[in-house]
């Protein structure tokens, strides 16, 4: 099966329409940047991917079906869709195990992902609010990997980290992938998708405007 495959997925608000006829599948082994300008539909078509907003029309399957029709999709797909959602008096420790609970993924995995974020067990237990946003980022990416999944669905998710931070996510991303599992992530910075992804879809008001592999892709630019 394909891992993710968006088929003809069309979105409208009243006479707005926010995702436009796109098309595209994103692979095993493979990075996937989804890439515009902000308002161009990147989250809202991630929204339908997560079963988080229905489509107007089309589809968007991941690992064949439909979101809501996976026999488990908290676990099957990690997602970071809206990362200004954690509530800030959780100590780190607090948000990840939540999620942990959320999904029914083991508590073990708990602590592995503060070591893979680089929290001490003191650092743990300190509250949201005051970590540093790209601290908070990388929480949000480790909370998508928590179920052990063979999909990430990321929104946005360089948001905020710095260099040492994007570093870091690229290094986690190129390994999932090299397991063979899909990444499909989104950025309206070319320089960070360009870094980041092996493949990408370009996307502008909605509608697709180029895909291929980066290198391909920006051969001319
Ligand atoms: P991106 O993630 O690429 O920045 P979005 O998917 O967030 O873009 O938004 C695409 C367009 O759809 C924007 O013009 C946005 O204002 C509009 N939009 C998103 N959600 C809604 C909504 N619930 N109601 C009306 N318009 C929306
Ligand atoms: P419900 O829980 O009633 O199915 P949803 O918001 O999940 O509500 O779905 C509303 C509409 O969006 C339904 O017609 C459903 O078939 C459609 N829908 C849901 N997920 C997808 C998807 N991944 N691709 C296309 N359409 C979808």
């Amino acid at each position: 099966v394909t891992m993710i495959e968006i088929d003809h997925l069309t979105k409208r608000y009243g006479a707005f329409t926010a995702v436009d006829d796109v098309s595209f599948t994103a692979r095993p082994g493979v990075v996937t940047g989804f890439l515009g300008p902000n308002g161009a539909g990147k989250s809202t078509a991630m929204r339908i991917m997560c079963g988080l907003t229905p489509a107007s029309s089309g589809e968007a399957r991941i690992l064949g079906a439909r979101y809501r029709d996976l026999t488990n999709p908290a676990l099957q797909v990690g997602t970071l869709l809206d990362a200004s959602a954690q509530h800030a008096g959780r100590t780190g420790r607090e948000a990840l195990t939540l999620a942990a609970i959320a999904i029914g993924a083991p508590r073990t995995r708990v602590d592995e992902m503060l070591s893979l974020v680089g929290l001490t067990p003191d650092e743990s237990r300190r509250r949201l609010r005051n970590y540093s946003l790209g601290m908070r980022q990388r929480l949000g990416i480790a909370g998508a990997l928590l179920g052990d999944p063979q999909v990430l669905i990321l929104d946005e998710p360089a948001n905020g980290l710095d260099p040492q931070g994007i570093h870091w996510m690229r290094g986690l991303l190129r390994g999932f992938a090299d397991q063979g599992r899909t990444v499909l992530l989104s950025s309206h910075l070319l320089h960070e998708v360009e870094q980041t992804a092996d493949e990408i879809i370009m996307i502008g008001r909605g509608r697709i405007v180029a895909q291929g592999a980066t290198s391909e892709l920006l051969a001319g630019q």
